[in-house]
C-alpha cells in the first residue's frame, strides 16, 4: 500500500505495530479521537515480533513495587476485555507458583508478598511441607518454599494483539506494514519526522515502539539506549503425566525456569533457563541447549524426564540493565517518547504503558505512577532512586 498524501503529515507517528505501539495508539484515541496517528510495521504481517512469540503470562508477584503497580493499572484491561472488544482474549485466571530454595530469595519472596498483599493483591504463601501436600509432581527435595497469587492470569497475546490492530484503525489510525523506519529526521535537538523508503512523513512526535530493535532506532537519534535484546528458547511438550489439568504457571526463581500449561491441558511451554545467553537479534534455535535444559527442568519436575519433545521455537526479549521498561521523553531531544526495555513483561504491562504514555504525551504528566522512575535520563547519570531487583 502506497502511503498517500494524507498521511504525509502526522500529529505521532508510532515505530512498531506490537502490543505496545498498538496499546499507546489506541489509549491516546481513547483520549483524543481526533489526533492523526500513524503506525509503521516493517514486518509484513501482524505478531511477526516479541508479541507474537510472548507466552501470554500476567503475573502481579513481583519484589518490585513499580512492575506490580504496572501489573495492576494493566488489570481492568484485561478482565473487561472481552466486553470492551466483544472478542475472546481467552483471559483465565490459573495462577502463578514462584518456588525458593535458597533462604536469600525465600525472604525476599516472603516480603514481596506481604507488600503485594497489604496493596490488596491476594498472594499466598506455601512452606515446604504445603508445597509437597498441593503439588507433589513438584522435586520433594528441591524447594524451601513458594507463592500462589490466585489473580496471576493468561491471556492469548496474538487475540489481544490483533483486537487492538482492528480497534486502532476503527478510531481513525493508519498502520501500515512493510515500511521499516531506516530514519528519524532531526532539525537541531528537534525530531520532527521518519523516513521509510526514501518517503520523509514529518509529524510532531514519534514514538519509539520497536521492542528489541529499540536501541538501533534510537539511535538513529544518536542516543545510545541501554535496551539490549536477548533469545529465549520454548520447548512445547506433552503435559507431564503426573501434573493435573488447570495447573498455576510453575516458575522456579533461582533458575528461571517455568512450565506454562496450555489450555487443553495436554502440552505445556517448557523455557527460562537460557538467562546467560548473550544479547544479539539472531532467532534461530539451538537445539544443542536442550540437554542442558531438560536436566535444569526435572530439577524442578521430575516426570520432565517422560514428556514428548513436540517443537522448539525462540523469540526476542528487550532488557533493560535495571529491568524496568523506559517509558518518557529522549533525554536532550524533543519529538522522540521512548516506550521500550519491557524485560519480558511487555505483554502484561502494555494496557499500563498505554494509559501511562497517552497520560504524558497529551498533558505532561501522569497520576498513575511516579514516571521519574521509568524516565529514560536514569540511565544517563541521573538516577533519582534505585530500582528494587524484579
Ligand atoms: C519467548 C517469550 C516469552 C514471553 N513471555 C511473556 C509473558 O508471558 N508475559 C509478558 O508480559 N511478556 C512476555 N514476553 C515479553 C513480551 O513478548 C514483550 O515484552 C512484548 O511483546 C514487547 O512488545 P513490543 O511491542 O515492545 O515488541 P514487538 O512485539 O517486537 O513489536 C515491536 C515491533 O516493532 C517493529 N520494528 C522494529 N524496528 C522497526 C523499524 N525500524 N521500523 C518499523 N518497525 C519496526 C518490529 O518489527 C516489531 O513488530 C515474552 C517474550 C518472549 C520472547
Amino acid at each position: 500500500m502506497k502511503i498517500g498524501s494524507k498521511e504525509l503529515s502526522q500529529d505521532i507517528i508510532i515505530i512498531g505495530a506490537g502490543i505496545i505501539g498498538l496499546s499507546i495508539a489506541y489509549h491516546l484515541l481513547q483520549r483524543d479521537p481526533k489526533l492523526s496517528i500513524t503506525v509503521l510495521e516493517k514486518d509484513t504481517l501482524l505478531g511477526l515480533g516479541s508479541t507474537g512469540k510472548c507466552t501470554g503470562g500476567i503475573n502481579y508477584q513481583f519484589r518490585s513495587p513499580q512492575l506490580r503497580r504496572l501489573s495492576l493499572l494493566s488489570r481492568e484491561f484485561f478482565q473487561t476485555f472481552d466486553s470492551v472488544f466483544n472478542a475472546p482474549s481467552w483471559y483465565k485466571e490459573k495462577g502463578y507458583l514462584m518456588l525458593v530454595s535458597e533462604e536469600e530469595l525465600w525472604d525476599q519472596l516472603q516480603r514481596a508478598a506481604e507488600q503485594a498483599v497489604a496493596e490488596g493483591i491476594p498472594v499466598k504463601i506455601f512452606s515446604r511441607q504445603e508445597l509437597i501436600e498441593n503439588f507433589p509432581y513438584l522435586h520433594r527435595e528441591g524447594f524451601g518454599g513458594g507463592s500462589l497469587c490466585a489473580w496471576d492470569a493468561y491471556a492469548d497475546p496474538y487475540a489481544v494483539q490483533a483486537e487492538l490492530y482492528s480497534a486502532v484503525r476503527r478510531k481513525g489510525a493508519e498502520v501500515f506494514f512493510d515500511r521499516e523506519v531506516t530514519k528519524l529526521i532531526k532539525n537541531g535537538d528537534t525530531i520532527q519526522g521518519v523516513e521509510i523508503k526514501g518517503e520523509e512523513i514529518s509529524c510532531g512526535l514519534v514514538v519509539n515502539a520497536a521492542g528489541p530493535y529499540a536501541a538501533h532506532v534510537a539511535a538513529m537519534a544518536g542516543i545510545s539506549l541501554p535496551v539490549q535484546p536477548y533469545r529465549r528458547q520454548v520447548y512445547v511438550c506433552t503435559n507431564p503425566k503426573d501434573v493435573p489439568k488447570a495447573n498455576p504457571t510453575i516458575v522456579d526463581l533461582a533458575s528461571g525456569f517455568y512450565m506454562h500449561q496450555e489450555a487443553s491441558g495436554k502440552t505445556v511451554l517448557l523455557g527460562g533457563t537460557d538467562r546467560e545467553t548473550w544479547p544479539g537479534l539472531a532467532d534461530m534455535v539451538d537445539k544443542s541447549a536442550a540437554e542442558k535444559f531438560f536436566l535444569a527442568a526435572m530439577d524442578t519436575i521430575p516426570s520432565v524426564i517422560n514428556v514428548k519433545w513436540l517443537r522448539t521455537y525462540t523469540g526476542i526479549c528487550e532488557q533493560t540493565p535495571d529491568f524496568h521498561p523506559i517509558l518518557g521523553y529522549a533525554p536532550g531531544l524533543s519529538g522522540l517518547f521512548l516506550a521500550n526495555g519491557f524485560s519480558g513483561h511487555g505483554f502484561m504491562h502494555a494496557p499500563a504503558a498505554g494509559q501511562i504514555a497517552a497520560d504524558l504525551i497529551l498533558t505532561g504528566s501522569t497520576e498513575l505512577i511516579d514516571v521519574e522512575l521509568f524516565h529514560p535520563q536514569r540511565f544517563f547519570g541521573n538516577i533519582q532512586e534505585p530500582f528494587l531487583m524484579l
